[in-house]
């Protein structure tokens, strides 16, 4: 359902992604680690282009794109069929948590207002956030803040959620009422890719943890497999930095 082939990503002379292929099904929850600046969020990013990718094709459904060859029409279709969370959130300031989560119905999906708005109170009720309809993410605690950010990827009904370190902005005391929100969305198969250093959601929800290393994939596996008997020394090497 996803299908990523020889994707790569050059910033100049540096290669970033250095030719991913990759294979999702429906309703898996993929989580990705590695260290620091080995292109974890460029691979985010370039899946839904964010960052136009240098090379490569990206499918999801029944669209595939060669990156080089892309029409303006199927970019915005991917990006229709992909969402995204930010680590800041990245909410508009100035509009209410319900018109954060119907902005990209009626924006990008041209949904009628009444309908998206419909569409966003259903959500804020399903993350626990009815109460917070009228207020302002200034008002609101970081991981109510994030949790629209969540209800807004929710709301697309995209095929597949993008996490990029949905918890490392926040304070430590909202991390679970975000992981929790997560843990609720996997347990109904929503397709997730989250990069993290969450290692305890990684072992109870992910499928598949891929590691990262230099815009490649170093190995792959069930979480028990990875964590317990990584094969790669550089996959040793970062779990036993971290875990
Ligand atoms: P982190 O764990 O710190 O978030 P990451 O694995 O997400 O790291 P990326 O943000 O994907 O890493 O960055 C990978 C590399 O690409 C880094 O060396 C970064 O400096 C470089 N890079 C990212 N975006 C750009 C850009 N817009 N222009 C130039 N170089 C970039
Ligand atoms: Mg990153």
């Amino acid at each position: 359902m996803i299908e990523l082939k020889s994707l790569s990503k050059h910033f100049g002379k540096s290669v970033v992604l250095d030719g991913i292929d990759l294979t999702i099904k429906k309703g898996e929850i993929i989580v990705i680690i590695g260290p620091s600046g080995t292109g974890k969020s460029t691979l985010l990013r370039c899946i839904n282009f964010l960052e136009h990718p240098t090379a490569g094709e990206i499918t999801v459904g029944d669209l595939t794109v060669d990156v080089n060859r892309a029409s303006r029409a199927e970019i915005l279709l991917l990006r229709r069929r992909t969402a995204f969370v930010f680590q800041n959130y990245a909410l508009f300031a100035n509009k209410t948590a319900l018109e954060n989560v119907a902005e990209r119905l009626v924006v990008v999906d041209k949904w009628p207002k009444e309908k998206a708005y419909q569409r966003a109170r259903e959500i804020l009720e399903r993350i626990g956030l009815a109460d917070k309809a009228d207020a302002y993410p200034a008002s609101m605690s970081g991981g109510q803040q994030q949790r629209v950010g969540i209800g807004r990827a929710m709301a697309t009904g995209a095929d597949v959620i993008l996490f990029d370190e949905p918890t490392s902005s926040l304070d430590p005391e909202w991390v679970e009422e975000v992981l929790g929100l997560m843990k609720q969305l996997a347990s109904e198969r929503q397709t997730m890719m989250v990069v993290t250093h969450e290692m305890s959601f990684a072992r109870d929800v992910a499928d598949r943890v891929i590691f990262i290393d230099g815009g490649r994939i170093v190995e792959q596996g069930p979480p028990s497999e990875i964590f317990s008997n990584p094969q790669d020394p550089r996959t040793q090497d970062f779990l036993k930095k971290i875990l």
